[in-house]
This record gives structure tokens, C-alpha cells and sequence, in this order.
């Protein structure tokens, strides 16, 4: 986050890929992709797009690890070396793990996980194209393939951003408003309960402009919903 001043990312209210303050990019959904998972999901915003595989519920080991009264989700967010311009170090990172953490907190408050003591239920979230966003795309897909694998859950979790650019706030950033910006908004919510289970931001605002940014990343939440749904009726 930070100006580029010869940068004009808003012109006439117009943004560098021409959408409007409230547009998302092209989305794009599908389930039931991967053979050997559980369940499989994939999604994508404009040019950014994970892949999602679970597996289980099953046995938790080590066992120290289980819970007795309800089963875990491990959530693992892969940038994969060839999604980013500059290859990307393989393996894990910091930034990676942190990233799992909040999806593994944005996803298990969706699931019931009550119905599955002592057990697990790994999320494997490949982002294999990167352009801004890959967290929420990540979960989006991870959702998907949850409620694919026929894990009993309160709802799809839907995931997206709202940022600051030009002292204007909008949805979805892409990636040169990601990095030229001056706020990044990612958000996740169940678009069932309205509940919101990540809440992250970089950059600076006031209370007025974290409305307006909310607002625009809820509505932009329930059309991801709406997407998530129609792959999954088209497994049916
Ligand atoms: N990015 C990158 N290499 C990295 C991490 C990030 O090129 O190792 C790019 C990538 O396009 C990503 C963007 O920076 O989408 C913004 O990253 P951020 O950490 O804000 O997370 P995201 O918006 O992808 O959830």
C-alpha cells in the first residue's frame, strides 16, 4: 500500500480495467474439479484464481491434537511459484501461514464441526494465479469444495475486498490498485447468517470511509454467494 503519484488509478470515474467504484471483476466459479479429493472447488476474479481441495472428516493423529467434543479444520494457502510475475520462493512462508490461520478461523465458524469429535477436515487452498485478492479467491474456493466434499455447514462462507483509492472508496481491488492504493479491506462472510469471520486492512481510514468500504465489501460478498451457488447446483 502506497501512492505511485504518476499512477492515475481513477479517471472520471472510471478505474484502470474500466469498472465502476462498485464493480467486481469477471467471476468465475466450478465444483467438483479435482478426482481424488473429497471435495474440490475453484474460483476465480478477474485474473486471479485458487483451487481448493478437501479431505475428510477423519481420524485427527496425532491424537494429543484431537479435540473430544468436536472435530478441526487445517486450513493449508499455497501462492503457487508460477501465479506472481516474479517467481515466487516455493515452500512455506510467514505470510502463507498467516494466511491459513485466519482462513481456518473464517471457515470453521461455518461449519459443524460439533457433529465430528476427535476428527479433522483439511482445506488445501492453491492460488495458482495472483493479481490482488488471493485470500478472499482462496476461501471462496475453499468454501466450495467444503460444501462439495457434503460437509454440513451454516452456509457458504463468500469472501472479497474493498480498498481506498484516490481518497475514493471501492470494491475489489485488482492488483495495481492493490499496490498503489491507499487501504486494502479484505473481508469474509456467511452470506447465510450475515455473519463476518475475517476482517483484515492495511492502510489508513476513519470511521466514515470503514462503512462505506463495509458496505461495498458485503454487497460484494452476496454476489460472490450467488456465484458459489450456481457451481454447486450445477454438480446436481
Ligand atoms: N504478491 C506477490 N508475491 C507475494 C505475495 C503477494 O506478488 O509473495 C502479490 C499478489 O499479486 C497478491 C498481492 O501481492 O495478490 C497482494 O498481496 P496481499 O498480501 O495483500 O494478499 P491478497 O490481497 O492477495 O490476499
Amino acid at each position: 500500500m502506497g501512492k505511485n503519484k504518476d499512477m492515475d488509478l481513477l479517471k472520471n470515474g472510471k478505474r484502470i480495467d474500466g469498472r465502476g467504484k462498485e464493480d467486481l471483476r469477471e467471476l468465475e466459479a466450478k465444483a467438483g474439479i479435482l478426482k481424488r479429493a473429497d471435495g474440490s472447488g475453484y474460483f476465480r476474479m478477474g485474473n486471479t484464481e485458487a483451487v481448493a481441495a478437501v479431505f475428510g472428516p477423519r481420524e485427527l493423529h496425532p491424537k494429543h491434537k484431537q479435540k473430544p467434543q468436536r472435530g478441526i479444520l487445517q486450513c493449508r494457502y499455497n501462492l503457487a511459484p508460477f501465479s506472481v510475475d516474479d517467481r515466487k520462493r516455493p515452500g512455506p512462508s510467514r505470510r502463507g501461514k498467516e494466511i491459513g490461520k485466519v482462513a481456518e478461523g473464517a471457515l470453521s465458524s461455518a461449519v459443524f464441526l460439533e457433529e465430528f469429535p476427535t476428527a479433522t477436515i483439511d482445506v488445501y487452498m492453491e492460488v495458482i494465479s495472483a493479481d490482488a485478492g488471493t485470500r478472499c479467491v482462496a476461501l471462496n474456493a475453499g468454501s466450495i469444495a467444503l460444501a462439495d466434499a457434503g460437509i454440513p455447514m451454516k452456509g457458504l462462507i463468500s469472501s472479497c475486498a474493498a480498498g481506498k483509492i484516490e481518497d475514493t472508496p471501492v470494491l475489489d481491488l485488482k492488483g495495481e490498485e492493490d499496490m498503489n492504493g491507499q487501504v486494502d479491506l479484505p473481508i469474509a462472510m456467511n452470506a447465510e447468517t450475515g455473519e463476518i469471520t475475517l476482517l483484515q486492512m492495511d492502510g489508513m481510514t476513519d470511521i466514515e470511509e470503514m462503512d462505506e468500504m463495509m458496505d461495498l465489501a458485503i454487497k460484494g460478498c452476496k454476489k460472490v454467494a450467488e456465484k458459489q451457488k450456481e457451481a454447486l447446483m450445477e454438480t446436481f
